[in-house]
């Protein structure tokens, strides 16, 4: 319980921090470090050469400053076609293995020109093997940028987005629609040239920033990311507080079942009587109890020992004890599942026996007696034990105190009567029910005795 009221401010602090950390996540992934690929001469294994253009006549290329791109171009005034700069290879040892320039999404440019080009065209071969030959190196699709000249002035960032395929290279081969889009995914070749009209003019270029720069992990992944967190740990807590749950019901559950059996122990333990497991007191009660519900008639034999206080006296209280525990067992064995056997007290016992009329509750406490007087109660060292007996019934639909009265009333008088015999406690209703005369009784008992 206490735990569990600990538990509540965690978990909500944890929470807090988890919403915290989404948010913080979410506004950060701007500051993520940048994947980044620059184009220089110093790359390893770079490999770079002029591409003078012209029908013709080619333009006159010279290099100024290999390493740093810087070279410079004159086209002969007659030249028709022009175009000047210089090819670089993005592909190493395989013609058909590029980089994937698609994982970026920026070409950052620092171009210093001079000349009156309107153009720096930026093309990007991309080799797709569905329609690119390592033989024709035409083949791989040209995408392109033209970039206006004015705006060299200062470094420019080109979305990859900016790129299209070349007309003149989609005319050449034909391809269906669906080829016909700008591709970066397997770029070989890059390619940096002035375009316009050229002729008769000299240009200066200097390169000094090719690079591409893209997120390592693009806005939309990060977000399924944060996401898909969201969603396992929501799914883990979910799952362990079930088991929790179950774990906890389960353990309530099986002390449910513990108590019921203690509860039921215990129950057993107050109706009982220990020294001779038989009920107390207390059971004969609730016994009786149960037959009042259900307005039953029922005889009860009330039973005491003759004398007992001298056996105590004369052979102590372990061999009373062991006697009482005798009789206990006498009067339980002799006794129907439906018969009540219980100890009232000291060295009393009562017998309920529902629906048995009164002669045959005198009969079977008769036969008890006999039981009793044939018990060898202390095998070690015998003595002799007797019990008097009371006999009443109740009537039907009445209450059992009276026929406990009457019961203990008949034990009375079997006592004053010497003792070790049945006294029934009333003789006009052992006549009505049985019909036997006192007489008849008498003869069929021996010591047995009618009680008025
Ligand atoms: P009576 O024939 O008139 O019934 O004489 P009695 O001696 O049997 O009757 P009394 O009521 O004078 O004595 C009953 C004795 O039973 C007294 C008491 O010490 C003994 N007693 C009661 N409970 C127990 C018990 O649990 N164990 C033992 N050993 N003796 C008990
Ligand atoms: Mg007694
Ligand atoms: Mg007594």
């Amino acid at each position: 319980m206490t735990e569990s009221i600990h538990r509540k401010p965690t978990q909500l602090a944890t929470l807090l921090i988890g919403i915290l950390l989404t948010l913080l996540a979410l506004v950060g992934h701007r500051f993520l470090p940048e994947r980044r690929l620059t184009i220089d001469s110093s790359r390893e294994g770079a490999n770079f050469f002029p591409v003078p253009m012209g029908h013709g006549a080619p333009a006159e290329f010279q290099w100024i400053d290999q390493a740093n791109f810087h070279y410079t171009c004159q086209f002969p005034q007659q030249a028709a076609y022009q175009g000047c700069g210089f090819a670089y290879m993005l592909s190493t040892a395989i013609a058909s293995q590029g980089i994937d320039l698609s994982r970026f999404k920026t070409l950052n440019l620092t171009v210093r020109y001079t000349g009156e080009a309107q153009y720096l065209r930026i093309g990007i071969r991309n080799f797709d093997p569905r329609f690119s030959k390592i033989e024709d190196l035409n083949s791989p699709k040209f995408n392109f940028v033209n970039i206006p000249t004015r705006d060299l002035a200062q470094p420019i960032a080109i979305s990859l987005g900016e790129f299209a395929v070349a007309e003149w290279w989609t005319a050449a081969y034909n391809l269906p629609r669906e080829y016909s889009r700008a591709d970066l995914s397997n770029a070989t070749v890059l390619n940096i040239d002035l375009q316009g009209d050229l002729a008769g003019t000299q240009h200066d270029i200097r390169i000094d920033k090719v690079e591409f720069v893209g997120d390592w992990i693009s806005p939309e992944y990060w977000y399924l990311g944060l996401l898909c967190l969201w969603m396992i740990l929501g799914t883990a807590y979910g799952t362990s507080q079930w088991l929790m749950m179950r774990r906890a019901h389960r353990a309530q559950r099986r002390q449910i079942v513990e108590l019921a059996h203690e509860k039921e122990k215990y129950q057993k333990l107050s109706t009982m009587d220990a020294l001779t497991n038989v009920l107390n007191r207390h059971g004969i009660e609730q016994f009786v109890a149960a037959l009042g519900i259900t307005r039953v008639s029922a005889s009860v034999i009330v039973i005491d020992l003759d004398h007992f206080k001298r056996i105590n006296d004369e052979r102590g209280h372990d061999v009373g004890d062991r006697v009482l525990h005798t009789l206990g067992e006498i009067l339980s064995a002799g006794t129907r599942n439906t018969d009540a056997v219980g100890r009232w007290g000291g060295e009393e016992f009562v017998l309920v026996c529902p629906g048995t009329s009164l002669a045959n509750a005198a009969d079977y406490a008769e036969k008890l007696r006999h039981r009793i007087m044939e018990t060898n109660f202390i095998p070690e060292d015998p003595l002799p034990i007797r019990a008097s007996f009371g006999v009443a019934t109740s009537r039907e639909g009445q209450g059992f105190e009276d026929a406990f009265r009457q019961a203990d009333q008949a034990l009375y008088r079997a006592k004053s009567r010497g003792r070790n015999c049945v006294v029934v406690a009333n003789e006009e209703q052992m006549h009505r029910v049985t019909g036997a005369s006192k007489g008849t009784w008498a003869l069929l008992s021996g010591r047995f005795k009618m009680h008025k």
